[in-house]
Parts: C-alpha cells; sequence; structure tokens
C-alpha cells in the first residue's frame, strides 16, 4: 500500500456506448448549449457532415481542416468560422488532431466541448494542449482546455485501419505503462492503469482477426478511456520524453514513435521498478514488461524500427544528445551511452535490453 499520495479527478462527463452519438442532444441540453460547430480533419469530412446533417438545428456548421499539432493558423482560421456562424459550443469528432483543434477554441473563446473520439490518443481527457507555431511546438496545460463530455461510441471505430488501431492502442498504452511507476503515482491511476492496459492487451488480437468485432472494440475503446485518464492525472517519465525528443527533431508520426519506443523504454526502467511494472507483464503473460511488449506487438505486425519511419541513423547521436540535455525524473537514473543504445536498439529494431553499462 502507497504511503500517501494527493489525487486529482479531472470533472468531464463520459458518455459511453454503442450508439451513444445518437446522445448529443441531450449533452448539449446539458451543457445548455443551443447549436455546435462541428470540427474534423479534411480526411474525416464527410463523416462530420453526415453528422452535421443530422444534427439539424442543433448544428451550426462544420469545420474540417483540423491538422496534426495543432497549428495556429488553423486555429485562427477556425475562430473566423466559430465567430461568423451562431455556434455557442464545439463537437469535435475524430483524433487527438482533431480533439486539439476544439482545445485550441476553448482555450481562447471560453466556449464548451463535446468531443467525440475516433480513436484511442486519449487527449479528450487531459487538460493538455500541443500548438505549433513556425515549425515550434509549445505545450500548456489548462483546465480552460479539458472538453466537459466526451462521448465514447465504439461503433465509430469500427472503421478505424488496423494499422492505425494497433499503433493508436500501443499509444495509449505508454500513458498506462508510466503511470505504473510515475513519481506522482496513486492508487486510483494504478488501478486505471492496469485495467486500461489489460483492455486493450485483451482486445487488440480480436479486433487484427475481425475489426469489426464489436466487443473488442468496446474494449479498446474503455482501455483507451483509461489510458488517458491517467496521463492526465500523473506525471509521465523517460518514454514521454524520448518520443517528444524523436517526434520533434525528425518529424516522426506520433503513436508510431510511441509504439515503437515502448518496450525498450520499458525494458530500461524494469530494472529499477519491476513490482511496479508487474500488472503489465501480467496482462501480456510475460515474465517481464519490456520483453513482453516487444513479442506481443510484433505478433500484431506493429512498427518495430524508427529507422521503417523515417528516421535518419545519423540522427541517433543528435536524439542521445537532445534527450539527455535536461534533467527530469525517471524511476532509473540514465545518462547518455544508455539512452544511446536504447535509441539505436529501437532504430534497427532490436529485442529491448536491459542496459546496464
Ligand atoms: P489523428 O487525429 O491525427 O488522426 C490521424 C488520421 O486518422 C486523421 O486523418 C483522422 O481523420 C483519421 N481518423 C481518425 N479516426 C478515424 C477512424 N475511426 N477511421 C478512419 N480514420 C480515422 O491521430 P491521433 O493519433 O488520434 O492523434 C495524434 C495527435 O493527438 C497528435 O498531434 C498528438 O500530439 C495529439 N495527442 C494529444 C494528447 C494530449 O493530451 N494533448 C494526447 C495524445 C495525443
Amino acid at each position: 500500500m502507497q504511503e500517501r499520495f494527493d489525487v486529482t479527478l479531472n470533472p468531464a462527463r463520459i458518455v459511453f456506448g454503442d450508439g451513444a452519438l445518437d446522445r448529443i442532444p441531450e449533452c448539449l441540453d446539458t451543457l445548455g448549449c443551443k447549436s455546435a460547430l462541428v470540427l474534423s480533419t479534411p480526411n474525416q469530412e464527410s463523416q462530420a457532415r453526415q453528422l452535421l446533417d443530422q444534427l439539424g438545428p442543433l448544428g451550426a456548421g462544420l469545420y474540417a481542416k483540423a491538422a496534426m499539432h495543432t497549428p495556429v493558423d488553423v486555429t485562427e482560421d477556425a475562430l473566423q468560422v466559430f465567430a461568423g456562424c451562431r455556434a455557442d459550443c464545439t463537437l469535435a469528432i475524430g483524433g487527438g488532431s482533431t480533439t486539439g483543434l476544439g482545445k485550441a477554441l476553448a482555450l481562447r473563446t471560453d466556449c464548451p466541448q463535446i468531443t467525440v473520439p475516433t480513436t484511442y490518443a486519449g487527449s479528450e481527457v487531459t487538460p493538455i494542449l500541443g500548438q505549433t507555431e513556425n515549425g515550434v511546438k509549445t505545450t500548456i496545460s489548462s483546465p480552460k482546455v479539458l472538453p466537459e463530455i466526451v462521448i465514447y461510441d465504439p461503433l465509430l471505430t469500427h472503421g478505424l485501419p488496423v494499422p492505425m488501431t494497433v499503433t493508436s492502442a500501443l499509444n495509449a498504452l505508454a500513458h498506462a505503462a508510466e503511470a505504473l511507476y510515475a513519481q506522482n503515482r496513486n492508487p486510483i491511476a494504478t488501478l486505471m492503469a492496469g485495467e486500461g492496459a489489460r483492455a486493450l492487451i485483451e482486445a487488440l488480437p480480436a479486433i487484427i482477426e475481425d475489426p469489426g468485432n464489436a466487443d473488442g472494440r468496446r474494449k479498446a475503446l474503455y482501455g483507451a478511456w483509461l489510458c488517458g485518464t491517467v496521463l492526465s492525472s500523473v506525471g509521465m517519465a523517460l518514454h514521454h520524453k524520448l518520443c517528444h525528443t524523436l517526434g520533434g527533431a525528425f518529424d516522426l508520426p506520433h503513436a508510431e514513435t510511441h509504439a515503437i519506443v515502448l518496450p525498450h523504454a520499458l525494458a530500461f526502467n524494469e530494472v529499477a521498478v519491476p513490482d511496479l511494472l508487474k500488472p503489465l507483464a501480467e496482462a501480456l503473460s510475460s515474465e517481464a514488461a519490456g520483453s513482453g511488449l516487444h513479442t506481443y506487438a510484433k505478433a500484431l505486425a506493429a512498427p518495430m524500427a524508427l529507422k521503417e519511419i523515417g528516421m535518419p541513423e545519423d540522427g541517433i547521436d543528435r536524439a542521445a544528445d537532445l534527450a539527455t540535455q535536461n534533467p527530469y525524473w525517471n524511476p532509473r537514473p540514465f545518462d547518455r551511452d544508455q539512452i544511446r543504445t536504447l535509441i539505436e536498439n529501437a532504430f534497427h529494431g532490436r529485442a529491448p535490453e536491459r542496459i546496464v553499462l
């Protein structure tokens, strides 16, 4: 039993279930709102337009230019559309990129948000917003950006392509894994992380076999909710820092980078905190979380090597420098040589090592 802890639970309302999308009118009513600006990426524009049509007078318009990493110029363009229509809230339908646009609008207007996630990114339950301007990414944390209502409708994820399903779920799993050993961990976050990880790990093989497996899709979205929730309540460590550094330095895709680095970061940290990672190892039916996850991800045909997703080999040293430049908390202290070995292993797609130099 942990000796002492602090817990902050975010006040969002969660509406979960197959067909939950039909509950938008009731959700608008709860917020005291009359009509919503629907947000999406260009990729999901037709789905968003169909939703707008279904909403009738409850829909004020559609803005379908949400983009990865929440570019500020897109937000400013969307702000003009928001101001020019009769919307009194936003309704974001899509993955983390669309959720990010809704959060960016809320930051600037204080408008309420309903968010309908269609991936497992988890951003919808965090008060965190990353924005990019002139190629520079800045991250803020503010209760203003936390969506008031999240509608999880697993039916909307049946069409999420299998490769994206796998990387998005492994990205969610990373939040749970690092929550288990977080410096400010607490019993509630630990429960949610273990349950979230178990749900995702059970769900993925069933979804790969049949992407329309309703129980698998429900379980995965439930797991993603829990994993996102722990991301918002405890601090992350080496794994998230490495992914942030690699993604920023080499413009690597977000979810894939997480999927590749996670087994390596866990194998490294497991040397210091094997007991804390035990729930994850058990969920993977393995002796150890890092090696167990490597085997599991390989069986799912997840991407395994940073070289496959666009990282240059001469970037390994730069990445090791950047990732060890500023000190931050991690359950196991590390030095540059150890981190270089970790990144090199992830670059080539080798099996993860405990790295005791
Ligand atoms: P994404 O939102 O960029 O989506 C990728 C593509 O998949 C988009 O074109 C999208 O329209 C499409 N898509 C989404 N759902 C689909 C579905 N069900 N079927 C078919 N296509 C679908 O990707 P993501 O991984 O969900 O989000 C990544 C972004 O979220 C990154 O910018 C990341 O930084 C951010 N993020 C933020 C937080 C936070 O707490 N602030 C947490 C996690 C991720």
